[in-house]
C-alpha cells in the first residue's frame, strides 16, 4: 500500500508488480447463478439480447477504479473499525445524467471536503471521505409502479434504469443505460481526479468556504470560534513552513449501493496481481436495507468482491441477521472489510442499536460503524414533497453518538444525502427552510437532500460530539 497522499487512485498501474484489475470476469460465480437467485428491486427488461449485448460490452470496458485503491480504502476503513479514523459518506441519493456537470461536482467536493475539514479538526482524527458518487444511479422503490391522474407506469428506478419523465417510453427499462451510467461515472470521476489533485483541496481554500458559512448563516455566530480555531491552526503550519502534499491534495473514494446485478457483475475483475475478484465499478458498494436478504444474490455478489462493502441495517435488523451478514461477507473477521451503515429514525435509535450493537460487538465482530440519519426520518408534506426535518437528522445523529458512548464503541461516521447547491428539498436547519419553502429548489429525483448550508451545519454540529468523544 503506497504510504503517499494518494488522490483518488492509490497505485498506479504496472507499479510494484501491480495491475489494475483485468478483464476476466469472476470465475466462482457467474451471472446465470447470480440469476438464479432470489433478487428484489431489478429491472423487467423486455429485450434479453439487448440486456447481453450491452452486458457484453460492459466486460469490455476498463475498469473504473483499481484494486490496489479498493484495499487502500479498506486499510483506512480498518482504522475506522479500530476507533482511529471517521468516515464522511455523502452525496446525492440518486445521481442522474444530466447532473454530470462540472460546476456540481465541484460543489459537492467543496461540500464534503469542508465538513471534512471541519470534523478532522473537532475530532483530531483522520476523516475517510466518501462520495455518494460516480455511480449513484440505481435505487430501490417501495413501489413498483407510479399513478398520476389515473394512469400507471413503472417507477423511476434511478437514470441507469429508465428516465423520470411520466411517459412510457421514459419508464421503460433500457439495458442502453447501463452504458450511459459507465460513461457518466467515468466522466465523473476524472473530474474527481483532476480536483482532488488538481488544487481545489487545498486546506486554505476549502475552509474559506466554512469562514463564508459560519459569516453569512444565522446560526454560524455559534460555529465563530470553532472556524477561528481552525483558522489559527492552518496559518501557523503555515507560518512554521508546514508544506506537505496533504495540505493540498486530498484522497476521496467513490461509493453508491450494489443494486443492479447486470452491471455490478460486468464490472466485477480478476485483480491480476492477487487473481481476486473485485467490483471496479467503485471503491466501496453497499448493499441496501431493500435487498439484505441473507440467501439472496445481491448478497452473494457481496460476498465474491473483495472491495470494502457496507449493509445498511434497518430499524428491523435482529442480531441473528446482523451476525449472519458478518460470517458471510467478513467470514475472517479482517477489520475494514464490513461496515454497518445504521439508518433507524431519530424516534428509534436509542431503543434499536443499542441491543443491535452489543449482540454483534459482544460476539466478536470487527465492523464499522456508521449512521445514516436520513432514511428513517423521511416523511410526505401535504402538498406532495418528500422531505426531511434537519432536527431529526441531528437527533438521529445524536442518539448514535450516546450509544456508542454508553457501550464504550466508536461511533464511526455519517452517511448522509446531500447537495453542493442551495436547493430546498430537506426542512428546518440555520435559515429554517419551512414546507412552503420546499418548491423554490426542489431538484432530487428520489430523496430529499440537505443543501449545502444544513450540511455545513450538520457538520459543526457533529464536530462538537466527535470533540467530546476524543476529549
Ligand atoms: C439510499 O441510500 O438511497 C437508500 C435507498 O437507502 P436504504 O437502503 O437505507 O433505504
Ligand atoms: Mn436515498
Amino acid at each position: 500500500m503506497t504510504a503517499s497522499p494518494v488522490r483518488i487512485h492509490a497505485r498506479a498501474p504496472g507499479a510494484a508488480g501491480s495491475e489494475p484489475a483485468g478483464s476476466a470476469v469472476a470465475p466462482m460465480l457467474t451471472l446465470e447463478q447470480l440469476h438464479a437467485m432470489p433478487a428484489a428491486q431489478q429491472p423487467d427488461y423486455s429485450d434479453q439480447d439487448e440486456l447481453a449485448s450491452v452486458v457484453g460490452q460492459l466486460r469490455t470496458l476498463p475498469p473504473l477504479v483499481f484494486a490496489g485503491e479498493c484495499d487502500t480504502l479498506l486499510d483506512r476503513l480498518a482504522d475506522v473499525a479500530n476507533g482511529k479514523a471517521f468516515v464522511l459518506q455523502g452525496g446525492d441519493c440518486a445521481e442522474t445524467l444530466a447532473g454530470v456537470r462540472a460546476d456540481a461536482i465541484r460543489n459537492t467536493l467543496r461540500t464534503l471536503l469542508s465538513m471534512s475539514i471541519v470534523l478532522t479538526y473537532a475530532g483530531g482524527v483522520p476523516v475517510v471521505k466518501m462520495g455518494r458518487i460516480a455511480g449513484q444511479y440505481a435505487k430501490p422503490r417501495s413501489n413498483g409502479v407510479e399513478v398520476r391522474d389515473g394512469i400507471e407506469l413503472p417507477a423511476y428506478r434511478g437514470d441507469a434504469v429508465n428516465g423520470f419523465d411520466f411517459s412510457p417510453a421514459a419508464r421503460r427499462h433500457d439495458p442502453d443505460r447501463l452504458l450511459r451510467v459507465y460513461n457518466a461515472s467515468a466522466a465523473t470521476l476524472n473530474l474527481v481526479r483532476a480536483f482532488t489533485y488538481g488544487g481545489e483541496a487545498d486546506l486554505r481554500q476549502v475552509h474559506a468556504w466554512n469562514r463564508g458559512f459560519v459569516r453569512d448563516n444565522p446560526a454560524g455566530e455559534r460555529y465563530e470560534q470553532l472556524a477561528a480555531d481552525i483558522e489559527k491552526a492552518i496559518t501557523f503550519m503555515r507560518a512554521c513552513g508546514v508544506s506537505d502534499d496533504a495540505f493540498h491534495t486530498v484522497s476521496l473514494y467513490s461509493s453508491h449501493e450494489a443494486l443492479l446485478l447486470d452491471y455490478e457483475h460486468a464490472m466485477t475483475r480478476i485483480d491480476s496481481r492477487t487473481g481476486l475478484p473485485y467490483d471496479t465499478s467503485g471503491h466501496f458498494l453497499w448493499v441496501g436495507e431493500r435487498t439484505r436478504q441473507i440467501d439472496a444474490a445481491h448478497m452473494r455478489l457481496a460476498s465474491i468482491i473483495h472491495n470494502p462493502v457496507g449493509v445498511k441495517l434497518g430499524p428491523t435488523t435482529t442480531v441473528d441477521e446482523a451476525l449472519g451478514y458478518a460470517r458471510l461477507l467478513n467470514p475472517d473477521n479482517v477489520p475494514g472489510r464490513l461496515t454497518f451503515i445504521t439508518r433507524m429514525g431519530a424516534g428509534k435509535i436509542r431503543e434499536k442499536l443499542p441491543p443491535l450493537l452489543a449482540g454483534v460487538t459482544n460476539a466478536g465482530v470487527v465492523a464499522a460503524w456508521i449512521c445514516d440519519p436520513m432514511h428513517g426520518n423521511t416523511f410526505e408534506t401535504e402538498t406532495g414533497y418528500k422531505t426531511r426535518r434537519f432536527e431529526d437528522v441531528i437527533d438521529e445523529v445524536r442518539g448514535f453518538f450516546d450509544v456508542h458512548r454508553e457501550l464504550g464503541t466508536w461511533p464511526g461516521g455519517l452517511h448522509v444525502e446531500l447537495s453542493g447547491e442551495e436547493v430546498t428539498e430537506c426542512v428546518g436547519g440555520g435559515y429554517q427552510l419551512a414546507e412552503g419553502d420546499l418548491s423554490q429548489r426542489y431538484e432530487t429525483l428520489c430523496d430529499p437532500r440537505l443543501n449545502r448550508g444544513q450540511s455545513l451545519e450538520l457538520a459543526f454540529l457533529v464536530a462538537e460530539m466527535l470533540a467530546r468523544v476524543a476529549a
